[in-house]
């Protein structure tokens, strides 16, 4: 019987039994056994009470004996949600959780104790089945919304915030690496609120202490050594932590924002997240922070009640921003959306008008920005050949499929996806970047990132 085997000591009140029960039942049904002795185990994991002293002194003790009598402990359960005390008293437990919180129990079991083989599902890669190409991947990190914007039915659809533990982010983020993956999407609803649902709770990651917030994620994401790029990011104040990550070369220089409109009344009526900081005022001191960063964002046109003062104000905006990329949509009534109740719609003729208007203002903005970026040279991805042979790749200002890309006249032959080379820029247009190849002599990792920042724009 080569099974992994696990010991469990199960402490305090019922509620923690029934933590206990469902963490035993998870373990055996993917095949771990449950053994009755510190010797005959692999790891041991603890639950523990932390209710009052004499049930916080008897949780340490036990943590210590199973220390000292098989080396390998977790602990999980209430004393483990009062801050550093676990950690303090006993500094080798490999992990420590809250109560209730299985999940983050069986990730951290899963890393120390790889799950025994199972013939049947044994045939899904660690990854599990992804449906991008395999030199990159979204990695979601919260499910739900706590907004209530007025055009959009996705709390109804998928509830409030639900953010996923920060070490079962690291976890997977840190399998699709080693399955191949180069560039990490991060995705969500609302990225810059990560955590606040769950207070940000503390966890582990590979012996060291984390919260479940923002920065402690992307921190942590940028030691993987491949490309982060960060999507639906809404510009809260502590965004702005983020951005010396990018500076120094830790994560892609990009911030995917999603800023709807730029008219005050409008962003209003919409209920807009972060409507009232000063946007401009912001993406101005990112920039001065970062000069690489591209900043990317989607935005509505003929919102119900959107005058021509509105729309303008909204162009006046783009001038004033200069975005690298953008995006927009003429208004949609999506049923269920409370702005379909709002007064003033905007007549289908002139939503068209402003959605056409709207883009050739930034058509001829993006078209100026690339064009400053001609004779530079830049650090892309390889994506792959396009059919008349040229080469397709991206840089740190392009996301896949929603951005631009870099086409590669005279390409060599059989670069491999997900490559890494240097590109030197000799034309634009609108969208995408031309240029030839310079370079393949790029160190791999975070090193790479901190090269393509250094000789971006
Ligand atoms: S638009 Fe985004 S922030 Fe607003 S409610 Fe929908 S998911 Fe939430």
């Amino acid at each position: 019987m080569n099974d992994p085997k696990v010991g469990f000591v199960s402490l305090g009140c019922p509620k923690a039994s029934v933590d206990s029960e469902q963490i035993l039942t998870q373990l055996r049904a993917e095949g771990y056994r449950i053994v009755p002795s510190y010797q005959q185990a692999d790891l041991v994991v603890i639950n523990t009470c932390g209710f009052i002293d004499a049930a916080i002194r008897e949780s340490l003790d036990a943590i210590g004996e199973a220390l000292h009598e098989n080396g390998k402990v977790i602990v999980t359960g209430c004393l483990g949600a009062k801050g550093d005390i676990v950690k303090q008293t006993h500094p080798k437990v490999l992990a420590v959780t809250g109560p209730h919180a299985l999940q983050d129990v069986m990730h951290a079991v899963h890393h120390h104790l790889p799950k025994p083989h199972d013939p049947f599902t044994d045939l899904v890669p660690p990854q599990g089945i992804k449906l991008t190409p395999k030199h990159y991947a979204y990695l979601k990190i919260s499910e739900g919304c706590n907004h209530r914007c007025t055009f959009c039915i996705i709390p109804s659809l998928r509830g409030d915030l639900t953010s996923r533990s920060i070490d079962a982010v690291l976890q997977e983020a840190e399998i699709l690496v080693r399955s191949g993956v180069k560039e990490l999407l991060v995705i969500s609803q609302d990225t810059s609120a990560y955590g606040v649902d769950i207070k940000y709770r503390p966890g582990f990651w590979q012996g060291r202490p984390l919260k479940t917030n923002l920065f402690d994620l992307v921190n942590h994401l940028g030691e993987l050594g491949v490309w982060i790029r960060l999507h639906y990011v809404y510009p809260y104040p502590h965004v702005d932590e983020i951005i010396p990550l990018m500076a120094e070369g830790k994560i892609l220089s990009y911030l995917d924002i999603p800023f709807q409109h730029a008219s005050p009344a409008i962003l209003k009526a919409m209920k807009r997240p972060a409507n009232s900081e000063n946007v401009l005022q912001r993406i101005h001191s990112w920039r001065a922070l970062c000069p690489a960063i591209a900043i990317r964002s989607t935005f509505i046109v003929g919102f119900p009640g959107e005058t021509e003062h509105d729309f303008e104000q909204l162009l006046a905006f783009l001038d004033a921003a200069q975005l690298d990329r953008v995006g927009c949509f003429a208004y949609s009534a999506v049923e269920g959306a409370t702005a379909n109740r709002l007064a003033h719609p905007v007549p289908e003729d002139i939503k068209q008008q402003r959605l056409e208007r709207f883009m050739q203002h930034q058509a001829k903005i993006s078209a100026t920005k690339l064009n400053t970026l001609i004779g530079k040279t830049l650090a892309v991805r390889v994506d792959g050949y396009a059919q008349d042979g040229k080469l397709l790749a991206r840089s740190h200002r392009d996301a896949p499929d929603i951005d631009g890309v870099v086409v590669i006249d005279n390409p060599p032959d059989h670069l491999p996806a997900g490559e890494l080379i240097q590109v030197k820029i000799s034309a634009s247009d609108e969208h995408d970047l031309y240029g030839q190849v310079v370079g393949f002599d790029l160190p791999n990792g975070g090193q790479a990132e901190r090269w393509t920042n250094m000789t971006g724009p």
